[in-house]
């Protein structure tokens, strides 16, 4: 057989590691679930938010590019019909800047390239040919357009929105030509830069080349966009929507998305995830402070239950560990086992011990023994009584009274009295079995404990001891006689085990009324003399 070491965890301890790791667990497992809902939630509404917003600027763009063409046009036909008038052409370029949506520049320029009115007039163009490679310099702008961003011959980086001059005869004559700078504040960014920095969110504008129309990083409008963003591909294919993505910086992000159809640009509204969650993260501390008093009640709850549980165990298991001791079935009596298993645990320790009888052999003490006879006293039988209970076993009692004792005292004197209290003390001695155990209850009255014994086997007993003392010489020239009542109990009565006493006090006041010298039995037709 294997043998193991002895344990040192105790039940106390590992309760507790239960109900507090359980609690724990608890705790951690709702904290962790009611994160991840709130978490997806939190994301779900700022997917939603951005491509809501991603979605409003593009129809604000597309609004604000419509508006830039309708003017553009209508100066175009009053320009067209002044008959390229010169003065005309400088009013309406000066107009057009002033009023419109915020061009930065306007230029007139004609068929074969040459600028023929321009609003600054510090531009300082007029005449001249402008670079042949920038958009406004192409002779082809024979329809409204939107071009790509180009660097402007000042070194702006700039958008170009033209508009052809034809006459009713279909004669192209040249473009008028306005200019949005995108570092500077032209309409594009006044229109999106009015609204971005909401708490880390902020917006981009990609054209069809992948090149950054509008960027919170001025410097990098006008680069190209080489990082494959899932965003920007999703955009510029000309859909609307959002999606959680990372950065060309590996930040990972929750972008929505919105396209222009009327110059093929995507706008793409994006957040930090993890700014996000701040906030949540945040809330979550908070939830965990807040349940930190209702969660130290309950811990504090379990370190009681867990006392309060092993207790009766522990206390039986220190007083049993270090072998058998004086007094120590009275220690495992006094341990109060609350339930099943510590009550049976008690019991079997106890039978451990042998009888009640040889438990309460084992009591030496002062306290429980009557000084005259030697036998124990009210006290003892207390004990006994508890013994019994915690055993669960069935016992049998004998109440004995002296017959006329006033009468024996009053001719021969108190010290006698006391003589023949001790050798009826003796006479009950010397019928008593092994473990059956025998009290004085004060003056000449006595009772046996009978553990085990039915009534009838403690009945024949007590008739015994009647028969002995009345025939023996404890007195000369007297004969001295007892009344005797006898009761019984069974687990099975499960009737308090006090009222034995009472009923064979009964009994023994019945043996006293029906002519004293007798044994009265306890209990129904029985309750005769014997
Ligand atoms: P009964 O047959 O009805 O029992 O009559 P009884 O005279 O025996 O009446 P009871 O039992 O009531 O009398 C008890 C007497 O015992 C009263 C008291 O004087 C006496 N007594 C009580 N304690 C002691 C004691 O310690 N020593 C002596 N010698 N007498 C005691
Ligand atoms: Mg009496
Ligand atoms: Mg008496």
């Amino acid at each position: 057989m294997q043998i193991r070491k002895p344990s040192r965890i105790t039940l106390r301890q590992l309760v507790l590691i239960l109900s507090i790791g359980s609690v724990l667990a608890m705790l951690v497992a709702g904290m962790a679930g009611a994160y991840r809902i709130q978490r997806d939630q939190l994301m779900d509404d700022t997917l939603a938010a951005n491509q809501a917003f991603a979605e409003k600027l593009a129809a604000s763009t597309s609004d604000l590019l419509k508006q830039a063409q309708q003017d553009l046009a209508y100066s175009a036909e009053r320009v067209v019909q002044s008959g390229m008038d010169p003065a005309v052409l400088q009013s309406e370029v000066d107009r057009l800047r002033a009023q419109g949506i915020g061009f930065n520049s306007v230029t007139v320029t004609g068929s074969r390239g040459f600028v023929l009115a321009v609003s600054p007039s510090t531009l300082n163009l007029r005449g001249r040919r402008v670079d042949q490679t920038a958009p406004r310099s192409s002779p082809r702008h024979l329809a409204p357009a939107i071009s790509n961003p180009f660097t402007s011959i000042l070194g702006n980086l700039a958008i170009l929105i033209t508009h052809p001059l034809y006459t009713a005869k279909d004669q192209y004559l040249g473009y008028l030509a306005g200019t949005i700078y995108l570092k500077s504040d032209g309409g594009l960014s006044r229109l999106i830069g009015q609204h971005y920095f909401r708490n880390d969110t902020y917006v981009y504008v990609v054209d069809a080349t992948r090149k950054l129309l509008y960027h919170p990083q001025a410097l990098r409008i006008g680069t190209e966009v080489v990082y494959d963003n899932p965003a920007i591909n999703a955009v510029l294919k000309g859909q609307s929507g959002a999606q959680r993505i990372t950065n060309s910086q590996g930040i990972d992000m929750l972008a929505g998305f919105a396209y222009v159809p009327a110059a093929q640009w995507g706008i793409v509204v994006q957040r930090p995830t993890q700014a996000t969650l701040a906030r949540l993260d945040d809330l979550m501390r908070r939830a965990l402070w807040l349940s930190l008093v209702p969660v130290g009640l309950l811990l504090a709850l379990l370190w009681f239950l867990a006392s309060w549980v092993s207790r009766p165990l522990g206390e039986l298991a220190l007083i049993v560990q270090d072998g058998y001791e004086d007094g120590m079935a009275r220690r495992i009596q006094s341990v109060r086992c609350w339930y099943f298993e510590a009550q049976r645990l008690q019991r079997a320790l106890l039978a451990g011990l042998g009888t009640v009888g040889a438990q309460l052999g084992q009591l030496h003490d002062e306290a429980y023994l009557d000084p005259l006879t030697g036998l124990g006293n009210r006290r003892g039988l207390d004990l006994a009584l508890q013994a019994c209970q915690t055993l669960g076993q069935p016992f049998a009692v004998i109440a004995l009274d002296i017959d006329f004792f006033k009468r024996i005292n009053d001719a021969y004197g108190h010290d006698t009295g006391d003589q023949v209290i001790r050798q009826v003390g003796n006479w009950m001695r010397t019928q008593a079995r092994e473990g059956d155990t025998l009290f004085r209850m004060g003056g000449e009255e006595f009772l046996a404990l009978l553990p085990g014994a039915r009534r009838d086997v403690a009945a024949s007993m007590a008739e015994r001891l009647r028969a002995g003392i009345e025939h023996a010489a404890i007195l000369p020239g007297e004969t001295v006689t007892v009344s005797i009542g006898v009761a019984a109990w069974v687990p099975e009565d499960a009737t308090d085990m006090t009222l034995v006493l009472k009923a064979a006090d009964q009994a023994l006041y019945r043996a006293k009324q029906t002519g004293r010298n007798r044994v009265v039995q306890s209990g129904g037709p029985d309750e005769t003399p014997a």
